[in-house]
């Protein structure tokens, strides 16, 4: 278990990364009277807007990154694509949270299957690709359809390409322009979810309910709770994220996202330490939100409550849909959150509504 540590209201929360995890976890730790300093090489980032003080800076750039350490309390990350050596150097001159396994086992899909594998946690089956001779050979173990995936630094369906039967399996390796990549078994699945826990110094664990999550085009396009699966399946999704956050000796937040199968069996897809697309309904929804959460664990406060007191859809503002948020500011049951970015880009993420509902019997 990682050492005691408390840093109370008044402190300074360090956010490596300057988007709208940040933004939100910058605004719910205002509210509990902490500072925040982001870190991040993009000018005007939507959380540098709400913050106390931003370092502009490349996350390489080391004496930035140690006068930033000196400026913080304690550091938590915002998204997992930063190099895993700038959180190793921030450890060594202040606490981060959630730590540097945690981010290791989340950057590299291979790394996250096997842990999650050697859990007794099925994911789908996979194959490390790292040259065309791999993945002829994965093809064939797996069949298609099957997904070729980056093993890093891919996101929203950003680095995977499908193979199906007759794909010319050069261009698709080509087209990934990698070295190592991963081959996936196609899920035929009814349920995308997923489930966030947090899990405090102590390792109290509190888990908010699991959402079910529709994509559009590869990127989320809403998040409903409650999901419309079994509660044993909700159950033991819920289980699932509990066992990988006490497998990493996580503090912090953590996300996985898993199918439900035909047959109605869980296969992690993938796992995020941080704050969730997937929780931006418990802002509105919960007694405390993911990002209050993420907040209470890693400066070493009780955790909260994660209770629901409304059913919910949050609808991401993808692109030009941005415009339809403003308008929705008529409708009663929705809760607008707009993430300040000035330039509009096709998938980018803009804001999001959540629309609130009474309490289901579930
Ligand atoms: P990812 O980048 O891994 O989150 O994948 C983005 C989306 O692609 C997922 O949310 C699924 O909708 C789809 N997808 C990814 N992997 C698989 C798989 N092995 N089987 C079926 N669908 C998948």
């Amino acid at each position: 278990m990682s050492a005691p540590l408390r840093v109370p209201p008044g402190g300074t929360i360090g956010i490596i990364g300057g988007g709208q995890l940040g933004r939100m976890t910058a605004l719910a730790a205002g509210a509990l009277g902490y500072r925040c300093h982001i870190f991040t090489p993009e000018p005007d980032s939507p959380a540098s807007q709400v913050a106390w003080r931003t370092t502009l800076a490349d996350y390489e750039n080391r004496e930035a990154l140690d006068a930033f350490a000196r400026s913080i309390d304690i550091a938590t990350f915002e998204f997992e694509n930063i190099p895993l050596a700038t959180v190793e150097r921030l450890a060594e001159l202040v606490p981060v949270r959630p730590g540097a396994r945690a981010l290791a086992a989340a950057q590299d899909r291979l790394a996250e299957k096997t842990f999650f594998n050697d859990l007794g946690i099925a994911t789908a089956p996979w194959r490390p690709v790292r040259n065309l001779a791999d993945l002829a050979a994965a093809v064939e173990a797996l069949g298609t359809p099957s997904i070729l995936k980056t093993a890093r630094l891919g996101y929203d369906g950003k680095g995977q390409t499908k193979i199906e039967a007759g794909t010319d399996l050069a261009a698709a390796w080509r087209r990934l322009a990698t070295d190592t990549g991963v081959l996936e078994g196609y899920v035929d699945f009814t349920h995308e979810i997923s489930a966030i826990v947090a899990r405090g110094q102590d390792g109290a664990l509190a888990a908010f309910d699991v959402a079910h999550n529709v994509h559009v085009d590869h990127i989320l396009a809403t998040s409903t709770v409650p999901a419309p699966i079994e509660a044993a399946q909700g159950a033991q999704a819920v289980a699932i994220a509990g066992k990988a956050a006490q497998a990493l000796d996580l503090v912090g937040l953590l996300a996985v996202e898993m199918f439900v199968d035909k047959q109605g069996r869980l296969v992690v897809n993938e796992m995020a330490p941080r704050p969730h697309n997937s929780g931006h309904w418990t802002i509105d929804t919960c007694r405390t939100s993911q990002f209050e959460q993420l907040v209470r664990a890693i400066c070493g406060l009780p955790l909260g409550s994660p209770a629901r007191h409304a059913d919910a859809r949050m609808t991401n503002l993808i692109g030009q849909a941005v415009a339809l948020g403003v308008p929705a500011l008529a409708e009663p049951d929705a809760k607008l959150h707009l993430y300040g970015k000035t330039e509009i880009r096709a998938g980018r993420k803009m804001g999001h509504i959540t629309r609130l509902s009474p309490l289901s019997g579930s």
